[in-house]
């Protein structure tokens, strides 16, 4: 996978797709597979908004029965069943734990019934999945058990815990960049770090998009019979350029943040805690005064989440501050007072911005209703302008679905045939339907000598495809080294990732072709290791360097 943005401007397409997100991705596999020529760009790196900043839970929507909408759980269900066959390097399951509180609405009973129903309407969660990460039934535990789970939580009306099962992405954003390498390997186009800034329209069609090379300043024009806006938070910023077919509402965003905690709060399970902040859900039947935090093991770290603020500007000027992540860190505490967790463990934060709806009264600054169903929008029907369908995701876990309906749009406009493929079609690195068996068999084999760890590592990042990386060893066998001492990264990820995967900014490395920095700064020697590298590769002089550098660095700070 190349960016060479002159050949991709060199030629017409069925469909350009404008952004690089988890939708983007799966829409370039999705039509890539239909026989449609495809070109993906991104004004940024490939997963560098939103999609690498989620909680990585990949949901079976337990959360939508207490709206009752079982069709959203089970598209859900069914979505959590097809990543987990194809992109099983990537997707494990979790085990999930809530307190249950006294013997009403939010009691053990209750719980026990919900988790019931859960496996109920789950009844295929497991069909034609690994058989080792079957998926169990959910179960009601008692408090002791509970407690042995989440200590120290407030036993006031503590009853006991409900047990159920979700996945978690080991990697978002490797298994984003997976999907766009899958496409390419197929024939698809793609470049990072081009920005639409026009649509190309005749009088009431789009036909292409003018770009802007964002590391050259280079301007193309590429024409293509359709284009897809997969630009997630950017959506009203794209669809504003369209003099005269601008949609009459503009789409309201809330600004969604989780913490990264340098320490395991939970050793095993997942959890859902109530908040003590004020929150309405007038929709919900069971619980509608307060809303869950989520917190999860993640690797060495702890994951929590998810805190929503109303967003009301322009995406370009989206920052975290250091209020939000003291805010959100104080709500967490007085959730879950025994954990204490200290604002210097709070080592990096996930920030994004998500659709919300504007109901006009809120309990409180954080009661956010958020967007509860995707987006399509045909923009012929909208607003009169052929040549353009836009989306508008709400989640990472349902992305597939929503590219595969999008692309079926695109079909029926280019009077094309032909059914999805990717929910039977493994992406790059995902043909291991046996995941521990052959992590064994590749730990015997031992390649290039390297240890259990480091295999194991490679196979969680790579999947099947992790000889790729290691063909960069009979290069230069230095390359087998880690990048530094606590991190199982190997110098070969970083080659790898600038020569096939288009990394071409520090940043790219360190945080999405790598899991260097994924969970938080990964200290100045590892930075300047991968940057030495990468001068070496790229040809970057000591200033480029440095400025490569300061950036890094820049990234993982809070806004004053
Ligand atoms: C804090 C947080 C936690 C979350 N946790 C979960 C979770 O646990 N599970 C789950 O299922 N979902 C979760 N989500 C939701 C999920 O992350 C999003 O729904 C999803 O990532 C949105 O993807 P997207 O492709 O629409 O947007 P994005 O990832 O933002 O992609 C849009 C892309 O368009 C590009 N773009 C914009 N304008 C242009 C232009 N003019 N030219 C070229 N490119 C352009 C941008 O650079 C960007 O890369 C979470 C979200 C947040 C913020």
């Amino acid at each position: 996978m190349k960016r060479d943005i002159e050949k991709i401007a060199s030629r017409a397409y069925d469909v350009v797709i404008i952004g690089g997100g988890i939708y983007g991705a799966w829409a370039l596999w999705d039509a890539t597979l239909r026989g449609l020529s495809a070109l993906l760009i991104d004004k940024s790196d490939f997963g560098g908004a939103t999609s690498s900043n989620s909680l990585k839970i990949i949901h079976g929507g337990l959360r939508y029965l207490q709206h009752l909408d079982i069709k959203r759980m089970r598209e859900s269900i069914h979505e959590r069943k097809v990543l987990m066959s194809i992109a099983p390097q990537f997707v494990h399951p979790l085990p999930c734990v809530m307190p249950t509180y006294g013997h009403g609405i939010k009691g053990k009973e209750v719980m026990g019934m919900a988790m019931l129903m859960n496996d109920i309407i789950g009844f295929d969660r497991n069909k034609g999945c690994d058989p080792q990460k079957k998926l169990p039934a959910g179960k009601a535990i008692s408090k002791d058990e509970l407690l042995k789970i989440l200590p120290g939580l407030d036993e006031t009306n503590l009853t006991g815990g409900a047990i159920w099962y979700d996945c978690q992405v080991y990697n978002s954003e490797r298994l984003l960049i997976s999907v766009i390498k899958s496409a390419v390997k197929k024939g698809a186009s793609a470049a990072n770090y081009a920005q639409v800034t026009e649509f190309i329209t005749t009088k009431d069609k789009v036909v292409g998009v003018k770009i802007r090379d964002e590391l050259t300043g280079k301007q193309f024009e590429i024409r293509s019979k359709i284009v897809l806006n997969t630009s997630g938070p950017w959506i009203n910023n794209m669809l504003g350029q369209l003099n005269g077919h601008q949609p009459a509402e503009k789409f309201q965003l809330s600004k969604a943040m989780n913490l990264v905690v340098n320490k395991r709060i939970t050793q095993t399970h997942a959890a859902g805690i109530p908040s003590k902040f004020e929150f309405k859900d007038s929709d919900a039947v069971i619980n509608k005064g307060s809303r869950l935090l989520f917190f999860t093991p993640w690797r060495d770290y702890t994951l929590i989440g998810t805190t929503h603020v109303p967003f009301p500007g322009d995406p370009n000027d989206f920052a975290i501050t250091e209020d939000d992540v003291t805010t959100f860190l104080d709500e967490f505490n007085q959730a879950y007072p025994a954990m204490a967790v200290k604002r210097e463990e709070v080592v990096y934060y996930y920030g994004g911005l998500l659709p919300m709806d504007d109901t006009g009264e809120r309990a409180s600054e954080h009661d956010v209703k958020l967007t509860k169903h995707y987006k399509l929008l045909d923009h012929q029907a909208e607003n009169g302008l052929d040549g353009l369908v836009s989306v508008l995701g709400v989640k990472y876990t349902t992305a597939r679905d929503v590219a595969t309906k999008a692309v079926n749009i695109l079909m029926k406009k280019l009077n094309r045939q032909g059914k999805t493929e990717t929910e039977n079609t493994v992406i790059s690195g995902g043909e291991i339907p046996d995941f521990e068996s052959y992590l064994q068999d590749e730990n015997k084999k031992r390649p290039w000598g390297l240890n259990a760890d480091i295999i194991e590592h490679l196979i969680l990042n790579f999947g099947k495809d992790y000889p790729e990386v290691l063909e960069f060893l009979s290069e230069n066998e230095q390359w087998k080294e880690k990048v530094v001492s606590d991190s199982d990264v190997l110098f070969a990820e970083i080659v790898h990732g600038i020569r096939d995967e288009m990394a071409v900014r520090l940043v790219d490395v360190v945080k999405r072709r790598t899991e260097l920095g994924s969970g938080g700064y990964p200290g100045d020697t590892a930075a300047k290791n991968c940057a030495d590298l990468m001068a070496n590769e790229l040809g970057w002089d000591e200033e480029k360097k440095q400025t490569e550098l300061e950036f890094l660095q820049r990234s993982y700070l809070t806004a004053k």
